[in-house]
């Protein structure tokens, strides 16, 4: 076996799955990419991306907490695009509920979205104008439009072939268009404190990048490599406690639904900025 992203046949099993011993974490020693290997079936993928993917998250129960939350994050993930391009078409890969497009439109002019779960297109369509909302799987997705920014959050992780993705994606750019890309860190240091125990590793996730795996894809995709930093987030305990009641972590869960229970209303959807061990990348098509 090689590695997708920088060829080496240094690869080695390092952990199987907690949710599914079937499926196991490996590892590239090269440019410590992993990824899950076995990957699961669209069968198996399709299942969890039922209509209650977002849902359980935590939107339908407190829809507007969840709102400010995620857009709090999302203009900080703008104020680092603008540094790079100031108006624009845009494209938001897995817009979900297009709460990513709707403080974009605030911020520039022209937004479009595609995201795989009906209900959550049905969502975004009703908010936006209908025809700039796709309901699509990325792999069948086309568009004749051009973009400059398009920007895939927590999505590159989910894909089959992140490589093919990325030649996708850039025949919707216009030269010098941007891909900002959000995901999980393999080389962070909350990848190496929790180990298997990381919230990121879960099935739906087959790779797991880190900066020198990023930049060998981008290479053998022909993009600049121009930008990367830590994912600031805004988070709340609010958030946390539904998320900790569908993802459950030792110890983490516990102490979650304990300040939960402790904690008055108004500091639970108090927004705190917090890092989870997750990068932004900036891809460029050269001009
Ligand atoms: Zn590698």
């Amino acid at each position: 076996m090689n590695c997708i992203a920088c060829a080496s046949n240094k690869v080695d099993p390092l952990f199987s799955l907690k949710e599914n011993s079937a499926y196991t974490v490996y590892g590239c020693h090269d440019c410590w990419l992993e990824f899950l290997y076995p990957q699961p079936d669209l069968k198996t993928l399709d299942m969890i991306y039922n209509g209650d993917y977002y849902w359980s998250r935590g939107i339908k129960d407190n829809y507007e907490n969840v709102k400010r939350m995620k857009q709090a994050t999302f203009s900080w993930i703008i104020d680092k695009i603008k540094k790079y391009k100031k108006e624009w078409k845009l494209l938001d890969i897995w817009c979900a509920t297009g709460f990513f497009m709707d403080i974009a439109e605030k911020k520039w002019f022209d937004v479009y979205g595609v995201d795989i779960s009906k209900e959550a297109v049905k969502k975004a369509q009703s908010l936006f104008w209908e025809h700039k909302v796709f309901n699509s799987s990325i792999d069948d997705f086309n568009i004749k439009d051009k973009f400059d920014v398009i920007i895939m959050t927590d999505l590159l992780e989910h894909v089959f072939d992140p490589s093919k993705t990325l030649h996708q994606v850039k025949s919707f750019l216009n030269p010098g268009g941007i891909l900002v890309v959000l995901s999980p860190d393999a080389g962070s240091f909350s990848r190496k404190l929790m180990k298997k125990y990381r919230m990121q590793f879960k099935l739906e996730h087959l790779y797991y990048f880190t900066d020198k795996s990023i930049l060998s894809l981008s290479q053998n995709n022909w993009y600049n490599l121009i930008y990367n930093c830590v994912w600031i987030k805004k988070i709340n305990f609010a958030y946390l406690f539904w998320q900790s009641k569908v993802y459950k972590l030792p110890i983490i869960s516990y102490l979650i639904k304990f300040i939960n229970f402790i904690l008055p209303k108004s500091l639970k959807n108090h927004n705190f900025t917090m890092k989870f061990g997750e990068k932004l990348w900036i891809l460029q098509k050269p001009f």
